[in-house]
C-alpha cells in the first residue's frame, strides 16, 4: 500500500528534489525502508550504521510523533502521512545558500584556516560556509567572551554583538575579551577592537543596546544563528520566543557557581527553551551569578561549547545538541546529556501556539519595580538608620549590638568592628544568640546594601523584638562614608 511521506528541504537532494514520495508498508518502519530502498542515498541521513532511527530523526505519523506512538511498529493506513523532521545538523548546515552562492576563499584565509581546510568536516566548502554565516551572540560577558572569539578565529563572517554594559573591573575574573585597560569603557568597542585584532577578516556588528520585545526581531531576521548568552530570564524568553518566531536556532548556555547548561534549541523539530522551562521562576527564588557567584573558568567551558555547537550547525557536522540538554558539573567535572521532547502543548513552538508576537517579559517573570530593588520590605522610619548614625554611637560607646546577616564568605571580605555574624538563613534558628529581655542593648542590622538586614528586621518584629534598627546602604555605604580603607565587592 503507497503511503505518502513528505521531505523535508535538507533531505530533497536525496530525493530528486521531490517533496512528496510514495513507499509502500505496512508499519512506519517498512515505509521508511522502502523509501530508503528506493532513494539509497537517504538511508544514512535516517538510520545509523546499527540500523536505528538516528536520534536528530523525527518521525510523525500525520500530526503525531512515532515516539509516542509505537515507533517504527506504529502502523499505517492509505489516507496517513508520514512526515521527516530532521534536527539541523546531521549532513546539513542551517545555512540555505547552494555551494555555488558561497564566498571564495581569498590566499591569506586559506593559509589562516589550513588547520580546518584539511579537516573533511570543514574543508573549503565548510569554511566558505563559515564566511558566508552571520552569528548573533546576545551578551558579550562570559559566555559571550569565549563564544565570540572563538567564532571570530575560526572565520565566522559576522558576528553580531548585543550588549549596552561598560567593562567592569569584577568582569575580568571571566569576560577573556577585555583587558584591565578597558574597565570603565563600552564593552562593544573594546569587544570589536579585540574579536578584529584577532581576525580582520571578520566582519564585527555591534548592537549598543539592550535586547527587547520592540528590536529582537529585527535584528535576529539579519542573522542564521543566535548565541544566548544572556544573564536573566527575562532575556532568556526573550531570546527563545524571538529565535522560534524568526526561525533562527538558539545556542544556549547558562551558569552558575560550578554548574554549566547547554543546549541546542528552536532547531526545525526541535524542542524550545518554554518546552524545557514553560514557567520562569518565581523573582529572587533563583541567584544570579552576580548575587551567587560563578566559578570564572565555568562560562569559559559552556560558552566554548555553545561556539562548537554554532559552527556544527554551519558547518552542518555530527549531531547538535538539539533535543539533548547537556549539564556540566565542574566540582565532579562531568557531563551528562539528557533527552528533551517538544511539547506539543508548548505555547510558543507546539501545535497551536498562544504567543505569536514578542511580549513583555519582565512581566511574564514577574519582575517589578519593588522586586528588581530586591523586595526588600519597606520598614517604618523608627527602624532605620544611617552609618554615620552607627559611627556616631559606636564613638560615644551607646549599648548596642551590630547584627550583621551576610553570608560569611562576605564577611570575610569586609566588616563592621565589632559585629557579629549570622547569616539571614540561619537567623530563624539562632534567634537565642541575641540579647533579649530588658536592659538588652538595641540590635543595628546590616547587610551589603540593606535589602537582607530590611528582611531581618521585619523577620525579629514578628518575633517580638522592639529595639531595632536597619542600616540603609549596609556595608557599601559604611566603606564610601566612614571606613574607606575596607574593600568592596
Ligand atoms: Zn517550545
Amino acid at each position: 500500500m503507497p503511503i505518502k511521506v513528505l521531505i523535508p528541504t535538507p533531505l530533497r537532494p536525496f530525493t530528486n528534489q521531490q517533496s512528496v514520495v510514495q513507499a509502500d508498508g505496512q508499519t512506519v518502519g517498512e515505509v521508511l525502508r522502502s523509501l530508503t530502498g528506493a532513494h539509497g542515498e537517504l538511508a544514512p541521513h535516517l538510520f545509523g550504521n546499527d540500523g536505528k532511527l538516528r536520534s536528530f530523526v523525527n518521525i510523525y505519523l500525520n500530526d503525531e510523533d512515532i515516539r509516542y506512538l509505537d515507533k517504527e511498529r506504529t502502523p499505517v493506513g492509505a489516507t496517513d502521512t508520514v512526515s521527516i523532521v530532521p534536527s539541523v545538523a546531521g549532513g546539513t548546515s542551517v545555512l540555505e545558500a547552494p555551494v555555488d552562492e558561497l564566498p571564495a576563499l581569498t590566499a591569506s584565509e586559506v593559509q589562516r584556516y589550513s588547520r580546518h581546510l584539511i579537516m573533511p568536516e570543514v574543508g573549503v566548502d565548510g569554511q566558505r560556509r563559515l564566511k558566508a554565516a552571520k552569528v548573533l551572540c546576545v551578551g558579550a560577558g562570559g559566555l559571550g567572551s569565549p563564544s565570540s572569539l572563538y567564532l571570530a578565529a575560526a572565520g565566522v563572517g559576522t558576528i553580531g554583538l548585543v550588549d549596552f554594559d561598560k567593562v567592569d573591573v569584577s568582569n575580568l575574573q571571566r569576560q577573556i575579551l577585555y583587558s584591565t585597560a578597558d574597565v570603565g569603557t563600552s564593552k562593544l568597542a573594546a569587544a570589536s577592537a579585540r574579536l578584529k585584532g584577532l581576525n580582520p577578516e571578520v566582519n564585527v556588528v555591534m548592537h549598543e543596546t539592550a535586547l527587547t520585545s520592540a528590536n529582537a526581531l529585527e535584528i535576529f531576521r539579519q542573522y542564521d544563528i543566535v548565541v544566548d548568552g544572556a544573564d536573566n530570564f527575562p532575556t532568556r524568553y526573550l531570546v527563545n520566543d524571538a529565535c522560534v518566531l524568526t526561525g533562527k536556532p538558539n545556542v544556549y548556555g547558562s551558569i552558575f557557581r560550578f554548574d554549566g547548561q547547554a543546549s541546542v534549541f528552536a532547531a526545525p523539530g526541535g524542542p524550545c527553551y518554554r518546552c524545557l522551562y514553560p514557567e520562569p521562576p518565581p523573582p529572587g527564588l533563583v541567584p544570579s551569578c552576580a548575587e551567587g557567584g560563578v566559578l570564572g573558568v565555568l562560562p569559559g567551558i559552556v560558552g566554548t561549547i555553545q561556539a562548537a555547537e554554532a559552527i556544527k550547525l554551519i558547518i552542518g557536522a555530527g549531531e547538535s545538541l538539539a533535543g539533548r540538554l547537556l549539564l556540566f558539573d565542574a566540582l565532579q567535572m562531568s557531563f551528562r546529556t539528557l533527552k528533551l521532547h517538544r511539547d506539543p502543548a508548548c505555547p510558543v513552538c507546539g501545535d497551536a501556539p498562544t504567543i505569536k508576537a514578542l511580549i513583555d517579559y519582565e512581566q511574564f517573570c514577574g519582575i517589578t519595580p519593588a522586586t528588581r530593588a530586591g523586595a526588600a520590605p519597606a520598614l517604618p522610619p523608627e527602624f532605620e538608620t544611617t552609618v554615620d548614625e552607627l559611627k556616631a554611637r559606636i564613638d560615644r560607646g551607646d549599648d548596642i549590638w551590630i547584627l550583621d546577616v551576610r553570608e560569611k564568605t562576605e564577611y570575610d571580605i569586609c566588616r563592621i568592628p565589632g559585629s557579629t555574624l549570622i547569616p539571614l538563613g540561619e537567623l530563624g534558628k539562632r534567634i537565642e544568640e541575641l540579647p533579649q529581655g530588658p536592659g538588652a542593648p538595641e540590635i543595628i542590622v546590616h547587610c551589603k546594601m540593606g535589602g537582607r538586614s530590611a528582611k531581618a528586621v521585619a523577620q525579629l518584629r514578628e518575633r517580638g523584638f522592639t529595639r531595632l534598627k536597619n542600616v540603609k546602604g549596609g556595608i557599601l555605604a559604611w566603606i564610601d562614608k566612614v571606613d574607606p580603607t575596607q574593600s568592596k565587592y
